[in-house]
């Protein structure tokens, strides 16, 4: 239990320490700034009752002597309270100007891990759900900014109350007692209810994420046709209501007992002021204070309360932000991708897998179970199999965005763990099966591969003409039409997204271009049409076609066969169709097609 609070106590120094760093970092100004105001607010705070007891004594005792000592306090007094209102406006500018530039910041951050994530991780839910918690905390909250005004403000607060507990003191040290005390139920019931807060939030995190996800399903207009058309959008909806209801419960109870003993606290907080006030009377009327002084006293008392208060709630709203900051800079620990040392030297003779396994992180068995596969420069391999049988995962382990979990791949005996992933990734192109429907122009949805050539356009048009895509260009207006409905811009059918997308990976300057299934939304003739163009076209670049269809394998150097992690078979067609295995055995099953 021990170990476990000093922890997270390390974890929360840590943590802190680390918005400090970047504040520094993306907003010095903000931070100096801030720093600077704390001190003269805190100071001008408490200067003022003590003003006010001067005040007071020499107006009722006013000579020619103190004349001058009176109208200097009167000015220090107006520059104690005008000057933290000038202070505030000031800093409310600068955070301005700040808060664009301060928030992006914190996004790039973001962005930046998670551009060296390690790609296979992102398959792990438990990641994802980190990376949405980090996401949420820095879009929605503003975790770190927020948190560091709250702790100046608590460093303000405690620097006021020290200082009018000493005058407070001055005046009578039994008026300190009243303060503090209504101090400490405050602040219990502001952690109290803050704690009951994260507790309940962080226990929903699993339902929020989900009724986040159906929310999304009611805004994309892919699901929202397919719920209209299949009419199960009242299921959706009540999958939701029936979530938020449940979540809105929750935080309704927690919600009321936090009013409730807000309640409590407030009579003990109106209870001591009161008996505060009557032990300043029994003091006036018995001597023990002037009546300048009284007033000061009841002023300083009514600023030490309120400081105290400020100071609770400001703890209370510490410990909810810091639960954010938390959920931000945890993002950070996720793994990143190793790279490796080496420089890539574009392969000149062959990629060879030498018993490769991979295993999804959580799942119980391999993906793939020991694979064994040589691909020669130049060569077009096609690797077919059923569904399930480890194509996509292979050409992600093929390409190294996913690292083995054992056996090697070696790019002309360049081991891709050893090598610096930049370089590695210059000479791949991959259409992935899931590729985006980026919102832009056409031209960008091609160049984007390799977008220094964007004005390329005779690289362009023969890119196009290697996918049959001439006449679609024209027919929406060209290289600069926008594309995707979303924008305003011309929406394309399913098999023509693919076009766009095989051609923005061909547009690349790779030596070796890899399709996972980049055709399944076009017809079979069609898509053996393509692709066996599309080999024509590629010579002297290395291609792997991952298909279910094998229409287009008679085109191929080399088929690969895989079953259940493994290469099963591979060769040519006729060699394979010769063996009458699993090979030609689909070969018939889909022959009817050809
Ligand atoms: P194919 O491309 O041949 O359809 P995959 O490579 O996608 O096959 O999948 C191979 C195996 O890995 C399947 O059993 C699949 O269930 C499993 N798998 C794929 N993706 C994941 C994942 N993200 N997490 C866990 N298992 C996965």
């Amino acid at each position: 239990m021990k170990r476990i609070a000093m922890e997270k106590q390390d974890k929360a120094i840590k943590y802190i320490g680390y918005c400090f760093e970047d504040i520094l970092r993306f907003t010095p100004l903000m931070l100096w700034g801030k720093l600077l105001i704390s001190i003269v607010e805190g100071v001008m705070a408490v200067w003022q009752p003590i003003l006010i007891a001067d005040i007071c004594e020499l107006a009722s005792n006013l000579t020619a002597m103190n004349t001058e000592i009176f109208y200097k306090n009167v000015l220090f007094l107006c520059l104690c309270i005008g000057l933290p209102a000038v202070c505030s406006v000031v800093m409310k500018a600068v955070a301005i100007y700040n808060d664009c530039k301060k928030e992006s910041c914190y996004g790039w951050k973001l962005f930046e891990h998670a551009q060296k994530i390690r790609l296979e991780t992102l398959e792990d839910s438990q990641v994802l759900d980190t990376f949405q918690k980090a996401d949420a905390a820095y879009s929605g909250q503003m975790a770190g900014s927020r948190m560091l005004s709250c702790i100046f403000i608590m460093a303000e607060a405690v620097l006021i109350c020290v200082s009018t507990i000493y005058v407070v003191g001055r005046f009578s040290i039994w008026l300190i007692p009243g303060a503090v005390l209504s101090f400490i139920p405050h602040l219990a019931v502001n952690l109290l209810s803050e704690k009951q807060r994260t507790a309940v939030y962080r226990a929903q995190s699993g339902v929020r994420r989900r009724m986040q996800y159906l929310w999304e399903r009611f805004c994309k207009k892919e699901s929202v046709k397919e719920m209209r058309t299949m009419g199960f959008g009242g299921y959706f909806k009540k999958m939701w209501v029936e979530a938020n209801v449940a979540t809105m419960h929750e935080l309704e109870e927690v919600e009321l007992k936090a009013l409730k003993l807000g309640c409590l606290d407030a009579s003990l907080k109106n209870a001591c002021y009161a008996v505060n006030i009557a032990i300043a009377l029994f003091l006036l009327l018995n001597g023990g204070l002037v009546v300048g002084q009284f007033a000061a006293c009841l002023s300083a008392f009514a600023l030490l309360q309120n400081e105290l208060m400020k100071l609770g709630d400001k703890i209370g709203e510490f410990s909810n932000y810091y639960h954010y900051v938390e959920e931000y800079y945890d993002f950070f620990s996720t793994e990143t991708e190793q790279d490796g040392q080496e420089e890539y030297r574009p392969f000149e003779k062959e990629i060879t897998l030498n018993q490769v396994h991979f295993r999804y992180c959580g799942s119980e068995k391999d993906s793939l179970n020991g694979v064994n596969l040589r691909i020669k420069k130049g060569e077009h391999v096609v690797i077919v199999g059923v569904n399930g049988s480890g194509k996509t995962t292979l050409s992600k382990v093929l390409m190294g965005a996913y690292r083995a979990s054992s056996g090697s791949v070696c790019y002309d005996g360049q081991n891709v763990n050893d090598l610096r992933k930049e370089g590695l990734y210059r000479d791949i192109s991959m259409v992935s099966q899931d590729f985006v429907h980026y919102n832009f122009t056409l031209r960008e949805n091609i160049c984007i591969s390799d977008i220094k050539y964007r004005e390329d356009e005779k690289r362009i048009q023969e890119t196009m003409a290697t996918v049959e895509m001439e006449e679609l260009a024209e027919s929406i207006g060209g290289l600069e039409c926008q594309l995707g409905r979303e924008f305003g811009g011309k929406e394309l059918s399913g098999g023509e997204w693919q076009k766009v997308a095989i051609a923005r990976g061909l547009f690349r300057d790779s030596r070796l271009i890899i399709l996972d299934e980049p055709t399944s939304a076009l017809d079979p003739l069609m898509e053996y049409d393509i692709l066996t163009k599309f080999l024509g076209l590629i010579k002297g670049k290395t291609s792997v076609i991952i298909s279910h269809r094998v229409g287009i394998c008679r085109s191929a150097d080399k088929i690969v066969v895989m079953k259940e992690g493994r290469v099963v078979e591979c060769g040519t067609h006729e060699e394979l169709l010769g063996k009458g295995g699993e090979y030609s055995h689909i070969w018939e099953e889909q022959a009817k097609w050809y």
